[in-house]
């Protein structure tokens, strides 16, 4: 048995988090970031994608678990 909830891996190989903006520019928007994105981690991870992309506005993108 699989779970059906599709799971971003980083390249770091920890799943991203799936996180909500609150910039005024993307307020609302979703964004996979890595957890080890900036926060003095010694490699930090600028790993970053958004989950909702702007430009194609109806449709989805499946990372895994298709
Ligand atoms: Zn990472």
């Amino acid at each position: 048995m699989e779970m059906s909830t599709a799971i971003l891996v980083c390249y770091c190989e920890n799943p991203a988090n799936l996180n909500t903006s609150w910039s005024n520019d993307n307020s609302g928007r979703r964004f996979f970031g890595c957890k080890k994105y900036e926060n003095g981690f010694q490699n930090p991870c600028y790993f970053f994608t958004w989950f909702d992309p702007p430009l194609i506005p109806h449709s989805r993108i499946v990372f895994l678990g298709f």
